[in-house]
């Protein structure tokens, strides 16, 4: 991973630097770069001659953050993300996973959590600060919470926590109020634009259709990058969507191809009541039904949502939200064009 924070998430930094609490929630929605900025500022305490612009990059603790082996610094994150962003797991749930006796957890297990609550009463052996991250926060549960709250709230030594969450609601308030927190910004939209063309060499309409994809959070446009969303397929889905054509869709997750057909149906029911749609280009949307029709629609998907992780059938459940699709926006075909 490249150690360039992108310029509003820089700025962040430089300004989380100046404040002095043991523990700090970096809040907001996904995609606005909470898990770089988090990584970023433990790197910054941890480092051995940091600046005003966080760590120096070149020290012997720099060094070991990056290749991901410091001894003062516990990532606690879902197996699954560590497996994703690189982060060795403990032998024995690496070997347990290797053996398929368990699957790679989405949620920070217990166990993990009172593994961390045991590295802050290590002996440190660096410097003088211990970094504790936890990433994405709210997929501790109830009992993972409660293990590390007591550290949290009197943490011995010099124990920093960095908690980032894309859902503080959906935090113990007990966690919450136990920490300063920090709101993510939004980046200008011709700033994060400038930053996908970098990333990604793409031209600009490619990274505007990326970014408009993404709702404007320039790390979820980066995720569609990557998933090799091209501009043409995305002007393409609203009527592709409307005639039950989801092959388009095909060879996305089911959680991605419903996130397409939520935010499809969130830009129709802004037009039908007036508004400006978010994710597609206004004058790709089919005429949009009434909003009964649309709010029903958006119901079932919400329903759907829940249960997208377990699919029967991958491939019945497209056949089954293509015809829906049909269904609901022919309805408008029907009414407008008699
Ligand atoms: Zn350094």
């Amino acid at each position: 991973m490249s150690n360039t924070l992108a310029p509003w998430l820089q700025a962040q930094l430089e300004q989380l630097l100046h404040q002095r609490g043991h523990a700090l929630l970096l809040a907001g929605p996904s995609g606005l770069g909470q898990y770089p900025l988090a990584l970023a500022l433990a790197r910054a305490w941890l480092c051995e001659q940091p600046t005003a612009q966080g760590a120096c990059g070149t020290c012997s603790s720099c060094h070991a953050v990056d290749v991901r082996t410091h001894p003062d610094l516990c990532v606690l994150l879902p197996e699954t993300l560590s497996i994703e962003l690189g982060w060795p797991l403990d032998e024995k749930t690496q070997d347990r996973i290797d053996k398929k006796e368990i699957k790679a957890s989405k949620q920070i297990r217990v166990e993990a959590t009172r593994e961390a609550v045991a590295f802050t009463q290590f002996t440190r052996s660096r410097g003088d600060t211990q970094v504790v991250l936890i990433y994405p926060a709210e997929r501790m549960n109830v009992e993972a919470a409660n293990t590390l709250l007591k550290t949290l709230e009197e943490p011995v030594g010099a124990v920093r926590f960095i908690l980032a969450t894309e859902a503080a609601h959906q935090l113990l308030p007990t966690i919450r109020s136990r920490c300063l927190t920090h709101t993510l910004a939004w980046p200008q939209p011709a700033q994060a634009l400038q930053w996908l063309a970098t990333q990604t060499g793409a031209d600009d309409t490619t990274a505007q259709v990326w970014l408009a994809a993404a709702g404007g959070r320039p790390d979820d446009a980066l995720a569609w990058s990557q998933a090799g969303l091209d501009a043409k397929t995305w002007d393409g889905l609203p009527t592709a969507v409307a005639r039950g054509d989801l092959a388009a869709l095909a060879d996305w997750t089911p959680d991605r191809q419903l996130e397409v057909l939520q935010k499809l149906c969130h830009d129709l029911m802004a037009v039908r009541a007036g508004g400006e749609p978010r994710f597609f280009a206004r004058e790709r949307l089919p005429k949009p039904p009434g909003l009964r029709v649309l709010s029903q629609w958006s119901k079932d998907l919400a329903a759907s949502a829940r249960h997208v992780e377990h699919p029967f059938n991958a491939g019945l459940m497209l056949q089954a939200w293509a015809a829906r699709s049909r269904e609901v926006l022919a309805v408008a075909h029907g009414r407008n064009n008699p």
